[in-house]
C-alpha cells in the first residue's frame, strides 16, 4: 500500500543508490554517449533531496511532483525531460488512484508520449515497460527487473544518443535502463 512515507522512503533510498554509482553511470555511458549519465542522474537526485527537505510534500501525488520538477529542471540530458515526464504523469495519476501498478503505467505511458520509442530501441522504456506489465499481473520480482535491464546489452540503439553509433552500440548495457533498474529495485525494497 502506498503512503506519502514509504514513497518519500523509496525515492530517498533510489537517490542514495544513484549518488553511489555515480561514476559506473557514467562509465556505462561512455562507449554508447557522452559519458555523463551518473553525473546528470546525481544532480537530479541532489535537487529533489534539497526540495523533500525544503518543503516536506504531504501527498503522494506532491512526491511525485517535486520529484519530477527537480529531475526535469536539474539532470540535463535526454534523461531529464524523460524522467520528469514519467513523475508528472504519476503525481496527476496519484490524484485519482493508490494503486501503484496503475502509477507505473501512467509513468511509462509519459515517458513513451516524451520520447517516442518503443521497446526493444535500447532505452529505460525496456526496463519501464516490462516492470510495468509484471507489476499490473502483480508479478513483479527482483529477477523480472535484472533481466530487462540486462535485455538492453545485445539490443541496437535506434533511439537517444547511443543510435549514432548503430551496430557499434551493440554489446553495452543502457545507462538509463540501469539507473530505471536502480529506481524499481528501491521501489520493491520500500513498498512491495
Ligand atoms: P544524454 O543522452 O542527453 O547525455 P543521459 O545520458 O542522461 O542523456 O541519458 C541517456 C539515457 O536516456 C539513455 O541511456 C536512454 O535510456 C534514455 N533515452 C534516450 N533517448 C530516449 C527516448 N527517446 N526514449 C526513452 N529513453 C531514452
Ligand atoms: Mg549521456
Ligand atoms: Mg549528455
Amino acid at each position: 500500500m502506498l503512503d506519502t512515507k514509504n514513497v518519500l522512503n523509496w525515492l530517498n533510498d533510489f537517490a542514495d543508490v544513484i549518488q553511489k554509482n555515480k561514476a559506473y553511470l557514467s562509465e556505462l555511458d561512455t562507449p554508447i554517449g557522452d559519458g555523463d549519465h551518473g553525473n546528470n542522474m546525481n544532480r537530479g537526485v541532489i535537487a529533489m533531496q534539497t526540495e523533500f527537505a525544503k518543503t516536506p510534500p504531504n501527498t503522494i501525488s506532491d512526491v511525485f511532483r517535486i520529484t519530477a520538477m527537480a529531475l526535469m529542471g536539474n539532470i540535463g540530458g535526454a534523461s531529464g525531460p524523460l524522467y520528469g515526464s514519467a513523475f508528472m504523469e504519476m503525481a496527476k495519476a496519484a490524484k485519482e488512484t493508490n494503486e501503484l501498478p496503475t502509477i507505473i503505467q501512467a509513468g511509462l505511458n509519459g515517458i513513451i508520449k516524451r520520447g517516442k520509442a518503443t521497446c526493444g530501441e535500447k532505452t529505460m522504456v525496456d526496463v519501464w515497460a516490462p516492470v510495468s506489465k509484471s507489476l499490473l499481473a502483480n508479478q513483479l520480482t527482483q529477477q523480472v527487473i535484472d533481466s530487462a535491464v540486462e535485455s538492453t546489452k545485445p539490443m541496437m540503439a535506434t533511439k537517444g544518443r547511443a543510435s549514432y553509433l548503430a551496430q557499434r552500440s551493440i554489446d553495452h548495457l543502457d545507462p538509463g535502463s540501469v539507473s530505471s533498474g536502480f529506481l524499481f529495485t528501491a521501489m520493491l525494497r520500500n513498498i512491495l
